[in-house]
């Protein structure tokens, strides 16, 4: 049947009277392609009316934001799963759920049982001292470490020479040690055995409790710090079972704590405050046998669920089908509350009433697209040749938490996954005659922006452009492919902890613009009609990936630069 009807429509172009106009001709190709084509066929279904139903929930107020771990978003992964049952698409969380479980670690500090005295001399909680939420009880005799870093490949150890075991470490702690870059850390090996930051160090060498001293950003946000820590703010979230992180417990001391901790020491507090701000570091020394400090961090350990959402299409061939495109998109973002805490901007109107982020475009955009994608392929007559495997991640705008959870916890083969297509911000549009600086760098209607196509597969760069070009033919910004972008876009959503697994991706970003982690990033002023065009540009892409007899080769090294973050 198909076929017939192909050859009719060509005659029927033929026959048409001359000049038709170009729209007119483009979508009789289109038409005709669509034909040709299950993937533009199945790509007619998504619809700028369905994209503004499905977003009109998922950033309504009532979503609240959809902070992680929250309700609103528990809710938005429930409107998730619901439409994914009704389209039978696979589930592809943990127990036959679509839903991946993810323990959250929370602790608030309760500042009436925690306590800190030196030698029986005692000081109060959030003013002479503040405690990393890791409950516990803690005395014993005090030994310096310095920065108290391993890194084995600088040859940095920073317990040469000193035991630590059964005793409180003290360090000095304002980020790296002299010398060591991010890359070090991520070329020099496995983290906590070939490089270890303080806290996870201290643990592993069995020290009982650790106490740091002070640097410019916790002195300057002393206050907020303190706040955050007693409301169990989400500086402490961590993954219950992740072993990189550490529970030791743990003081941070004002300047006049800290003088008296070092009292009639080696060195003073104040040459351990100078040896922070560049001059020679102290060499690490064990306190005099009599100063003994006794602290106890009090608190309410918590365990929080979240979830990242997965369903899977399963491939047409039988043999392709055990290999996996990846599409994905988050869907959260920061919540409500007043502006300044958890990356939320203040509101462009100056209007302090509204503190609802419904995050519309970010990324409430992607998280429909990846929506109405999964719609298509569910709902069409004939599916790609390999599976497709859907993936909203949480926690994105926490340090991308669910896509590093998800890549590391693959609920399907990772090496099996042959290409992953994020999508970030694809429904804001700059305005004919928008000048305004906020929107400087905003794209248009018909344009958008396209990160890494070309950056690991050069096949995967050329199936992109190709299909692109042969299709809707939308303008392919390639401003922030660079791997010195300063903007380090590459590093700021999902794709990037799949890049990290050698996994070809390609991100779809429509550009930063004045509504960015702003309450007015809301679905009045969404542009649906490009979400639609995006959209349904990347099924035609993935699913031309998905019919490749071979998947698409990483001929090509990610840049030293785009490793590790
Ligand atoms: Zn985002």
């Amino acid at each position: 049947m198909r076929r017939f009807f192909i050859v009719f429509v060509l005659i029927g172009a033929l026959a048409a009277p001359f000049p038709a106009s170009y729209a007119q001709r483009k979508s009789k190709t289109t038409a005709v392609a669509a034909a040709a084509s299950p993937a533009r066929k199945a790509a007619e279904d998504i619809t700028a009316a369905q994209l503004r139903d499905y977003l009109s929930f998922v950033a309504s107020d009532e979503m609240e934001g959809r902070d992680t771990p929250s309700r609103g978003l528990n809710i938005t992964a429930k409107f998730i799963a619901t439409l994914l049952a009704r389209w039978g698409v696979k589930p592809a969380g943990d127990d036959g759920t679509y839903f991946q479980k993810m323990a959250l670690h929370h602790a608030r500090v309760e500042a009436a049982g925690t306590r800190a005295d030196i030698n029986g001399q005692s000081y109060s909680y959030g003013e002479d001292f503040l405690a990393i939420p890791h409950v516990g009880a803690v005395s014993g005799s005090l030994v310096y470490a310095g920065h108290g870093w391993l890194v084995k490949s600088k040859n940095i150890d920073a317990y040469r020479g000193i035991d630590v075991k059964n005793k409180i470490v003290v360090v000095s702690n304002s980020g790296l040690p002299k010398g060591v870059t991010l890359n070090d850390l991520r070329s020099g090996g496995k983290r906590g055995e070939d490089w270890a930051e303080p806290e996870a160090y201290a643990q592993k060498m069995g020290a009982a409790g650790m106490i740091e001293m002070p640097d410019f950003q916790t002195l300057a946000n002393w206050e907020r710090v303190r706040r955050n820590q007693q409301a169990g703010g989400t500086l402490v979230v961590t993954k219950l079972e992740d072993s990189r992180g550490s529970s030791l417990p743990s003081l941070t001391l004002s300047p006049k704590m800290a003088a008296a901790l070092f009292q009639g020491e080696k060195h003073s507090a104040s040459e351990i405050f100078q040896s922070m701000s560049g001059s020679d570091p102290v060499a690490a020394f064990d306190f005099g046998p009599n100063k003994k400090i006794n602290f106890t961090v009090a608190g309410e350990p918590e365990t929080i669920w979240t979830q990242n959402v997965v369903g899977v299409i399963e491939g047409s061939d039988p043999l392709l089908k055990n290999e996996y495109v990846a599409v994905g998109a988050h869907y959260d973002h920061v919540g409500m509350g007043p502006a300044g805490s958890n990356s939320r901007g203040p509101a462009r109107d100056g209007n302090t009433k509204d503190i609802i982020y419904n995050g519309a475009d970010d990324d409430g955009s992607g998280t429909v697209a990846v929506l109405a994608i999964a719609e298509a392929i569910a709902r069409s007559a004939r599916r790609p040749k390999r599976s497709v495997i859907f993936v909203w991640h949480c926690g994105e705008e926490k340090n991308l938490w669910g896509s590093d959870y998800f890549t590391r916890y693959p609920t399907v083969p990772i090496n099996n996954i042959v290409a992953q297509f994020n999508i970030d911000m694809i429904g804001r549009s700059k305005r004919e005659g928008d000048t305004s600086a906020p929107n400087r760098s905003l794209t248009g209607t018909n344009e958008i922006y396209v990160i890494g196509s070309k950056l690991m597969s050069t096949e995967l760069g050329e199936v992109s452009e190709r299909v692109n070009k042969s299709y809707l033919n939308l303008s392919f910004n390639y401003l922030y492919d660079d791997p010195n972008d300063p903007n380090r876009f590459f590093f700021r959503s999902d794709h990037f902890n799949y890049a990290q697994k050698g996994i070809p991706i390609i991100f779809y970003f429509d550009g930063v613009h004045e509504d960015y982690h702003r309450p007015g990033d809301e679905v009045q002023k969404i542009d649906f009609e490009k979400i639609q065009r995006v959209t349904r540009t990347i099924l035609v892409t993935m699913w031309e990936v998905a019919d490749l007899k071979t998947r698409p080769r990483v001929d090509k090294q990610l840049p030293p630069e785009l490793t590790g973050g």
